[in-house]
């Protein structure tokens, strides 16, 4: 098992990470030799409810843990208000007090919905993650952004507001659907790309170990992104520098998620993007066409997509952009990657350029 630490020196705040086969196991006894709060409460979907939520819930309480759960309806139209509003009633209801602490377990919408109401219940109380989807395990449960969409886009809600521990147990992969382990694939690549070029050569070359599970491929993908995604939160926790190259692939990515009203899984669209804004890259000169070529070549390997669908309307696309939360004052920023394992923030880019990129990713 490995443990990477997360320290926020602004709030000095810590939060430990746990990654290996057998932390669930671990997870019952570190919660009790640590009393992380007199009362449990995991909350969960109704998927991973019967396939390991039941399972924990059993652990806990025969470790002797008072633990209720809580199960939310699977997927992300479940990050909306009506589910905070019932979770909340459920917490007044069962008697959850600032003594209480959250568990969530499941994947990023879970993970996203739980994180948001521990902060704000009875003005914040603790919560752990546990990441069930390789997604959650590289990306969403770490670094403490939360929130629910609104019908405009998504996460417009949300704090920031970090877990107290984060237990990674990569055995529940076992379970999950082929689809959306890609899913969280296009989430370690984009890592790779960004922060750690012999991460991306370690995915150039463990394909086959990686697609079938190999027990030491998995830890070792998920450990380097935990590390990575660690070390970009504990530079800039809030958004401001170092962490906004995690948005890569997200600029477009998001703008096709929404205008496909989530058909378009999130992993799926940000392999999209991450393929457009490579392309805008190398239009404005940043990225040589060898590396844009090997982004390519690693993408359409792990079977995700590189090409926006035909029928997507690219100025719609583009407009879709400009009120995303993330480019401000309707300024259109991104990420470009500037090598394979390095990258830049730029920002006003231009719209004809950006339109020229997405066009060279449609079919
Ligand atoms: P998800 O939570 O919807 O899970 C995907 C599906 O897998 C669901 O049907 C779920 O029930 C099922 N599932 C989960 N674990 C399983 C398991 N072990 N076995 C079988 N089935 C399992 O989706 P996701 O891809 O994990 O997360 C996507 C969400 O994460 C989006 O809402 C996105 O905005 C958010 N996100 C947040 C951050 C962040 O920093 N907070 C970062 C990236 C993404």
């Amino acid at each position: 098992m490995e443990q990477i630490d997360l320290h926020l020196k602004r709030k000095d705040t810590q939060c430990e990470i746990f990654v290996g086969f057998g932390v669930l196991e671990f997870l019952v006894d570190d919660l009790k030799a640590r009393a992380m709060g007199h009362r449990l409460g995991i909350v969960t979907d109704r998927h991973v409810a019967g396939l390991w939520g039941r399972r924990l819930h059993s652990l806990l309480v025969d470790a002797g843990l008072r633990t209720d759960m809580m199960v939310i309806q699977p997927g992300e139209a479940s990050k909306k208000w009506g589910t905070l509003a019932r979770i909340f009633g459920w917490l007044v209801e069962q008697g959850f007090d600032r003594t209480s602490c959250l568990i969530a377990l499941g994947g990023g919408v879970v993970g996203d919905v739980t994180g948001f109401v521990a902060s704000v219940y009875m003005r914040s109380i603790p919560y752990i993650q546990v990441p069930t989807t390789l997604l959650a395990q590289v990306d969403s449960s770490m670094g403490g952004k939360n929130g629910v969409d609104l019908p405009h886009g998504k996460n417009l809600i949300g704090t920031v507001y970090q877990p107290e521990r984060i237990y990674i147990d990569p055995s529940v992969l076992g379970s999950l659907p082929h689809a959306e382990f890609q899913h969280g694939l296009a989430e370690v690549i984009k890592s790779a790309v960004i922060r750690d070029g012999e991460f991306f050569e370690y995915l150039e070359h463990h394909h086959g170990a990686i697609i079938t599970h190999d027990p030491n491929a998995l830890e070792e993908i998920i450990s380097r992104c935990c590390r990575i995604k660690t070390e970009v939160v504990m530079a800039d926790e809030h958004d401001r520098g170092l962490r906004r190259l995690l948005n890569f692939g997200h600029t477009v990515g998001h703008a096709i998620e929404t205008l496909s009203e989530y058909s378009i899984p999130h992993g799926m669209a940000v392999s999209m993007g991450m393929a457009a804004e490579t392309a805008l890259s190398t239009r404005e000169e940043k990225l040589v066409s060898k590396d844009r070529t090997r982004i390519i070549e690693v993408l359409e390997r792990y079977g995700l997509p590189t090409q926006i669908p035909g029928h997507h309307d690219l100025d719609a696309l583009l407009t879709r952009m400009g009120i995303d939360k993330k480019s401000e004052n309707g300024r259109i920023t991104v990420v470009l990657p500037t090598s394979i394992g390095t990258a830049i923030v730029k920002e006003d880019v231009p719209r004809a350029s950006f339109r020229e990129a997405l066009r060279e990713v449609q079919p």
